[in-house]
């Protein structure tokens, strides 16, 4: 008899796996007769040989081998490559590469799940995809009874003791070097995760305008031991260092950030620009991590506005209000809503830092302040919005929809819920009209695109 469905892998036995496309992970996603499996570390065009750990009924999960064909995109990563890291899952595959997968990603999303047949632009990749980040956040802990410092393992919460990432910019791998050297100095018990004791359990530290760093060292107990040397200390290493906090997180989570932060030196905010707007950040707000890509990016989203200084523009999940004081120097008034009150704090202040007084905003949920300002009657021509991966609320779609803006700016961080959000506001008379990503972590799996999508005058008055 025939068996239809069979799985043709056991487990514990090796199989030769062409990989064809990459996980959401970074994983490769391979075939062996038809059957799907995982390989982490196998690129897209490569037959690896892969043991099988994991085996489900639709697909199993591999260890990589052995690479029996390279792809021709295969390449070396620079110094300070730590291959066990899981941070950056394709920097072994050339960057020309990763750039045309994540075109083909967005085009093949927005039609499998949207339905929406348009031309996705090239991806605006950068000159130099290295050193990118300028927010760092790494684990302090133990690894194997020693203290380590870095990234954790793939898929696992195992450190890796690193020196330095290639991901990070100069000052961010400065202050993690330093911070290795003080605390092996002052013997500052590093956490353990595992038992839940210990001291210091993370480093966060973010450079800002002209490599000013702003730093804070998370820690399990309520002091830091040797406080007063860990300040004097980090200002000899890292001359950069501007501004110190302690946050203590006492509770045991992945949660980096506790409630309680205090200030322990120098500044008690950062100074940043993103092309000629200044903003100042506070050590917990949202901030985006690659400022030479921010700027592509919010530059690419003014342009799709295309404003005139007469619009009223919504910019909904505006954060910081970083977009919103971007479109307010080319719009008449700008609206931006966000539901974490502290951000929307740092958005008042940033508009007044940037002397505009034509951006207001709204603390509160989307799905509730865009009904209410529809209900007072405010009318916006274009509306930008740059959710978080979950997308948009339908409600929110809906409000967007009656509204009937002429423009609608989509910045997605998830091209799946972009599709997914773009194939709703398609039946309410919008139609993608254009489709620009814009590489801002290279070397990972996200995508961040923007959208435009126009307002189908024409159907509209005769539906
Ligand atoms: N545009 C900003 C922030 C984008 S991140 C920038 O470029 O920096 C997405 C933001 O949406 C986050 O600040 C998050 O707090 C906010 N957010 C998520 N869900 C929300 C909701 N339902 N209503 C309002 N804001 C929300």
């Amino acid at each position: 008899m025939k068996k239809i469905n069979a799985v043709p892998v056991a487990l514990g036995r090796d199989y030769p796996i062409t990989i064809h496309d990459l996980g959401s992970h970074g994983e490769g996603v391979g075939r062996y007769e038809g059957f799907t499996v995982f390989v982490a570390g196998a690129l897209p065009g490569e037959t690896v040989r892969a043991t099988i750990l994991t085996l489900k009924k639709k697909y199993a999960v591999g260890d990589l081998r052995e690479i029996i064909t390279a792809s021709p995109d295969r390449v070396t990563p620079p110094k300070g490559y730590y291959p066990e890291v899981g941070i950056y899952p394709l920097v072994t595959w050339d960057y020309e590469a990763q750039l045309r997968w994540k075109r083909e990603r967005v085009a093949h999303l927005l039609t499998h799940i949207g339905g929406i047949d348009v031309a996705v632009e090239p991806v605006i990749g950068m000159a130099d995809p290295f050193h990118y980040r300028n927010k760092i956040q790494v684990p302090v802990g133990l690894r194997d009874g020693r203290p380590a410092i870095g990234f954790y393992e793939r898929q696992s919460h195992d450190i890796v003791d690193m020196t330095t990432c290639l991901l990070q910019d100069p000052a961010t791998n400065r202050l993690l070097a330093a911070v290795r050297k003080i605390r092996a100095e002052l013997s500052t018990e590093p956490y353990d995760e595992r038992a839940g004791t210990g001291v210091l359990r993370h480093v966060v530290g973010r450079t800002g305008e002209g490599g000013k760093v702003m730093a804070i060292l998370v820690t399990a107990t309520r002091e830091l031991p040797d406080k007063e040397r860990w300040i004097e200390r980090l200002r000899e290493e890292v001359p950069e260092l501007v501004s110190l906090y302690q946050n203590i997180q006492k509770e045991r989570t992945n949660v980096i950030l506790g409630k309680t932060m205090k200030h322990l030196w120098g500044h008690g905010v950062l100074a940043a620009t993103i092309g000629d707007l200044r903003f100042a950040l506070s050590p917990g707000s949202f901030f985006q991590v690659n400022p030479v890509q921010t700027r592509v990016l919010y530059e690419t989203a003014l342009q799709a506005a295309r404003l005139t200084g007469q619009e009223t523009v919504i910019d909904a999940y505006c954060g910081t209000g970083t977009i919103s004081l971007f479109l307010a120097r080319q719009a008449q008034r700008v609206i931006g809503v966000e539901k974490f009150a502290p951000a929307v704090k740092d958005a008042r202040n940033n508009a007044r830092l940037n002397g505009l007084d034509n951006a207001s905003f709204i603390a509160g949920d989307t799905a509730e302040v865009l009904p209410q300002l529809a209900a007072q009657g405010v009318t916006p021509d274009v509306i930008v919005m740059d959710p978080a991966r979950a997308g948009c609320d339908e409600k929110v779609l809906a409000t967007v929809a009656d509204w009937q803006p002429s423009r609608i700016v989509y910045v997605s961080c998830n091209p799946a819920t972009l599709a997914r959000d773009a194939s709703y506001l398609a039946t309410r008379g919008y139609a993608v009209t254009h489709v620009q990503p814009v590489d801002m972590f290279p070397h990972t799996t996200h995508i961040e695109t923007v959208a435009l999508l126009s307002r189908r005058t024409d159907e509209a008055h005769t539906g």
